[in-house]
């Protein structure tokens, strides 16, 4: 049987709260366990950085040690990789990048902020960007991890920048086309035009930050929405078309559920969408916003993601995995 891989988000913040002896503490359980792939939150965008970066603020709590060079020193030692993750459209109001410029920030249909950050424009494109880099730079990663690579909904953006752009293009304000949950608006003339024109701009981060870890030999994964190709008209992610064209090496589909038939019928989905053009894991939500499972819940999951075709899964996140999950994941694979 092939080899059936092994991922982990992790957030510092939280799993590391008891300070450096921890981060040992993780890999050596993950070790044992047979994981094979370490994901750290380095970037969460509420402006403040888990390493030690010059970009943007670092966060107090690691301020004394970096958890990330510690992770990845005790990472390589017994064989894990390393990919940093950073929530890429994700900024609030605390965000440096924010502070000094307001009108970078995602509005709503009423015009109102959101915690995030509108990917049409070059300066905020180009800031995630340095970001990445920064970490590459500085740290010897073996890739690095995309979440929140997409818009927060369908009611975003409406700032200034996109109604005029989007206008100038086609004569209509996007607003008026109205929102895609309303089925009858997607007989608007320009529904289909819109629902491109926003995902192209999300995938026009991820070709450039393919460039970059293409030049620097570095792996890119990304956490995607397992609702494809629905994603592509709420959060503009069109992510089969990121893995046709090998800009990611892997595709994290966040399959987060109760339902071991769900899993079974969206792993199958992502695997006809993908058809082998880059590594598919499954995220198995042992813990989320939308699901909890038992240790026999989540290897039966994984057991299933297996038979559909999955190299591997991605678990999230650390601070859910027991003694008991962690011996019975260490069987599979
Ligand atoms: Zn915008």
């Amino acid at each position: 049987m092939a080899k059936f891989y092994k991922g982990v988000w992790t957030n510092p913040s939280t799993d590391f709260a008891n300070g450096p002896d921890s981060v040992e503490i993780m890999v050596n359980r993950l070790a044992r366990a047979g994981f094979n792939l370490i994901i750290p939150l380095v970037k969460s965008g509420n402006g403040y950085l888990n390493y030690p970066g010059k970009i943007e603020k670092v966060s107090p709590q690691f301020q004394k040690w970096d958890p990330l060079s510690l992770i990845i020193q005790k990472a390589k030692d017994v064989g894990i990789k390393v990919h940093p993750w950073m929530c890429v459209f994700k900024e609030n109001e605390n965000s440096t990048i924010i502070q000094k410029n307001k009108t970078l920030r995602m509005l709503n249909r009423e015009g109102k902020p959101t915690p995030w950050a509108c990917p049409v424009s070059e300066e905020v494109q180009e800031y995630e960007l340095s970001l990445y880099k920064e970490v590459m730079d500085n740290y010897d990663v073996d890739g690095v991890h995309m979440d929140y690579i997409r818009y927060d909904s369908e009611d975003v953006c409406f700032c200034k920048r996109c109604r005029s752009k989007f206008g100038k293009e086609t004569g209509v304000d996007p607003l008026k086309i109205g929102k895609s949950s309303h089925y009858l608006n997607r007989k608007h003339l320009f529904w289909a035009q819109w629902i491109e024109w926003r995902a192209k701009w999300i995938t026009k981060f991820v070709e450039k930050l393919s460039k970059l870890t293409k030049s620097k030999n570095k792996e890119l994964s990304a956490a995607v929405f397992m609702e494809y190709p629905e994603c592509i008209i709420y959060e503009g992610q069109d992510w089969v078309n990121w893995a046709e064209r090998k800009l990611i090496d892997y595709a994290f589909p966040m399959t987060y559920t109760n339902s071991t038939l769900m899993v079974r019928r969206r792993t199958r989905n992502h695997f006809a969408q993908v058809k082998g053009s880059c590594s598919v894991w499954e995220g198995l939500g042992k813990e989320s916003s939308r699901s909890s499972l038992t240790t026999k819940g989540l290897i039966e999951q994984a057991k299933i993601c297996r038979e559909e075709g999955a190299e591997g899964v991605v678990l999230f996140s650390y601070s859910a995995l027991t003694d008991e999950d962690l011996s019975a994941l260490s069987k599979l694979g």
